[in-house]
């Protein structure tokens, strides 16, 4: 019944745990799911605001603009020059998403013909797996070991696949490694790009999630950057909106309007109301995401210590709301978590074979939560 292209879906990882969750639940047990890739905290009042007060104005119950209302991309485009010193032109530089999602499930589509290698970092966000095969694409895994700190090693990909190789997939900080890249490994990116004439696609999602003074770059701060890709971003975790559906793509021209070109035929934009109150939140008072890094680190500090305690060790993360824990097998960790302390983690084998020997905590929930898990996990482990 269902496409060729349907059926080549990998399999849904987590059925198993999943039905245990379900049962779990039913039982009456009270669960502490830390496996949740979605910020508890609230959108800061001002942004909700600003809102409410745009959604009563019938000038924006209208079909918005493809590519996102000149208010919107001119206030993305000062977010950038404000954060890392980029400049992109607002007129074809950027471009409104529904959330970075929807950039990144559409782009192969404008670029990758049935065949086409796309490179794509395993473990990663299964979205770059699954667009790739909508685009009749063939996917070439760049492992993300431990060992090289997270970051694919470029000059491992054979020569035929380079050859048709015709996008790639990068994502730092990392969801799920928790991983950063310094800026040096983006420059290398940019010259083998280059070199090889493949589109890069940086996914920026947890840009402002940092912690310990550190600042994330931008893939668009290196040197010709912006000749060979664009990059994903979103307000998704910046501002606690995952709900919203609101991101912007910015970087190539070119690129963009082989993007924009897919997206005019199958989505007609951001509501109106949405993208007001997203230029109120890149361009009004920052406060807010540092608050939510600094919950974040309190969290992650108690989670590293905890684990570390029990025998479990683990990376220090700088950025994101991850821990990336290496285990002895990521689905067992996971459903023994589950069926004896009531914890819900995500098993890293979920993001690609490369992480099956690891554990994803989400540090989502309260530090009284988190505290309790920890006492909940020690009791078992
Ligand atoms: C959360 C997330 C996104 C997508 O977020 P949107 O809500 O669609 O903007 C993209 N990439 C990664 C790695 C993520 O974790």
């Amino acid at each position: 019944m269902y496409s060729a292209r349907l059926d080549q879906l990998p399999p849904y990882p987590f059925a198993r745990i999943d039905e245990l969750k379900e049962e779990k639940e039913k039982q009456g047990v009270d669960l502490i799911d830390l496996g949740i890739g979605d910020p508890d905290l609230p959108t800061p009042p001002h942004i909700i605001d600003a809102l409410c007060a745009a959604a009563r104005d019938p000038a924006n119950h209208h079909y918005p603009s493809y590519v996102g209302m000149s208010r919107f991309r001119t206030s993305v485009a000062s977010w950038y020059r404000d954060r890392f010193q980029v400049s992109l032109d607002p007129e074809n530089e950027v471009i409104s998403l529904m959330g970075s999602k929807d950039g990144i499930a559409h782009i192969p589509e404008a670029f990758v013909d049935p065949g086409d290698y796309v490179l794509v970092p395993d473990p990663g966000y299964p979205v770059y797996r699954t667009s790739t095969l909508f685009a009749e694409g063939r996917i070439h895994i760049m492992p993300l070991r431990a060992t090289h700190d997270f970051l694919p090693c470029l000059d491992d990909i054979p020569s035929p696949i380079l050859r048709s190789a015709k996008l790639m997939f990068l994502n730092y900080p990392n969801n799920p490694t928790a991983a950063i890249a310094p800026r040096e490994f983006f420059q290398e990116v940019v010259d083998f790009a280059t070199d090889h004439e493949i589109v890069v696609v940086h996914d920026n999602a947890y840009s402002e999630v940092t912690f310990d003074g550190y600042h994330a770059p931008s893939f668009l701060e290196s040197h010709g950057a912006k000749e060979v890709g664009v990059e994903m971003h979103s307000l998704s975790k910046t501002y606690n909106m995952t709900g919203w559906r609101i991101g912007m793509a910015c970087g190539n021209a070119e690129i963009l309007a082989g993007l924009k070109k897919v997206k005019t035929n199958v989505d007609s934009g951001v509501f109106n109301a949405v993208q007001i109150a997203a230029s109120v939140a890149l361009t009004g008072p920052q406060e807010c995401v540092r608050k939510s890094s600094e919950i974040y680190e309190k969290r992650r500090n108690t989670l590293v210590q905890g684990l570390t305690e029990m025998g479990i060790e683990c990376m220090i993360p700088k950025a994101t709301f991850y821990l990336w824990v290496p285990v002895k097998n990521g689905l067992d960790f996971a459903t023994r978590l589950l069926d004896e302390a009531g914890v819900v983690v995500t098993p890293g084998i979920g993001f690609g074979s490369c992480g099956r020997a690891y554990v994803r905590f989400a540090i989502t929930r309260s530090l009284e939560r988190i505290e309790q898990a920890i006492d909940r996990i020690r009791r078992v482990i």
